[in-house]
């Protein structure tokens, strides 16, 4: 079985070994070492990845407690290899995890509620509880942990006997087989856990909690720690400058400068909608009394469609409106004096469009533009469904 040269030293980043053996699945090489420093995926930590040789290793799995270095090269039994992992990308993992440990072990003592699920992608690690965690909460874990990186605390591995295990309060994320293992952060948590973590907790920089969301019964918590944290911090204080810049604000005016932009909108989209309304009378008025019908087009949403085709139905004994709704034509059909739905319905049936109504209203949504739709509907009206 291979030597996990990570459980001895997790700073491990080169080393030689011997190639026990080496078989082509799905166009790639499994290549099995006498000893890694290659952290297979597991108990919710990525695969290292890296090179034998020249050959780029790119995904390492443990099965049957063998473990497997998919590789993009062939290697003979027996051939003694240079393997080098990629470190950066290790060293933010084991930040993470590290990381991860301190923030659910607080969360674990402020709540009782244990960890259930554990996930370091390729972006985030998400971390879930079976209960729900308040912001408050939240808040004093994320604080008590960055207080424990502060104090730079060893993380140390443990390996009690059978006959100690019960004397060891400890959190386990899962069954872990085989001689138990745990993480011990003095304070903060003791855990079952078979990652790799760092050697204090001030190399993990800091931990921080961006987001909480219901989850199952209880929730799920987005992390950052270590150099991830870090470029967070970069990327949001970026885009906070643009925004401020944009609304000649500081960034912790940008919020108030957004609500005052939105109040203008909102203010302005009124006076529009007034506008829209008065050259909506306009036309009406030239309507002559009795006409059999009037069709119109106009830029607004279901509503302005709606009251303008009630105007027009005080002129003409058909009235029919459509209107341009943020890329979706609505309309509305109207009538003081005749059923107007088999009309409604031809329209859906011709153009796609959905929508119902009563005798003297008809409304609904269609997929092509306004114009055609009031194209349709004259060819309709011709058809004598009313
Ligand atoms: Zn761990």
């Amino acid at each position: 079985m291979t030597q996990r040269l990570y459980y001895y030293d997790a700073y491990m980043s080169e080393f030689s070994a011997t190639v026990v053996s080496c078989k082509e699945v799905d166009g790639a090489y499994e290549v099995v070492l006498d000893k890694t420093a290659f952290f297979p995926e597991g108990g919710g930590q990525p695969a290292d990845v890296g090179f034998i040789n020249s050959a780029r290793v790119f995904d390492v799995q443990e099965r049957d407690g063998e473990i497997y270095h998919r590789c993009s090269e062939r290697f003979a039994p027996g051939e003694d290899v240079g393997c080098s992992i990629d470190f950066e990308r290790r060293f933010l993992n084991m930040q993470l995890h590290s990381g991860e440990h301190i923030f659910s072990g607080y969360i674990h003592q402020l709540t009782g509620f244990d960890n259930v699920g554990f996930h370091m992608g390729e972006n985030t690690v998400t971390v879930d509880f079976n209960g729900v965690v308040s912001e408050e909460i939240l808040a004093q874990a994320e604080r008590l942990a960055n207080e424990a990186i502060w104090n730079n605390i060893e993380i140390e591995a443990i390996y009690p006997n059978d006959d100690e295990i019960e004397k060891y309060d400890f959190r386990s994320k899962k069954e872990v087989d085989g001689k138990l293992r745990l993480i011990r952060i003095e304070d903060a948590d003791l855990c079952a856990c078979c990652g790799t973590h760092v050697h204090y907790t001030g190399e993990i920089g800091m931990v921080k909690a961006v987001a909480m969301q219901n989850y199952k019964s209880g929730v799920r918590i987005y992390l950052h720690a270590g150099a991830r944290a870090l470029d967070d911090y970069n990327a949001v204080n970026k885009s906070l400058r643009a925004a401020g810049a944009l609304l000649a604000a500081k960034p912790e005016e940008v919020p108030a400068a957004i609500e005052h932009l939105l109040a203008k909108a909102d203010a302005r989209k009124a006076t529009i909608n007034e506008l829209r309304m008065k050259i909506n009378e306009m036309r009406c008025e030239n309507i002559e009394e009795g006409t059999e019908y009037f069709a119109d087009c106009i830029e607004g949403d279901s509503k302005a469609a709606q009251k303008y085709c009630d105007m027009i139905c005080d002129k003409a004994v058909i009235g029919a409106v459509f209107a341009d709704d943020k890329g979706e034509v609505k309309y509305c059909i109207g009538s003081r004096t005749k059923d107007v739905r088999a009309l409604g319905e031809a329209l859906n049936d011709a153009l796609q469009g959905r929508g119902g109504g009563k005798p003297e209203m008809f409304q609904g949504s269609i997929n092509c533009t306004k114009e055609r739709a009031k194209e349709a509907f004259i060819f309709l009206m011709k058809q004598n469904l009313v």
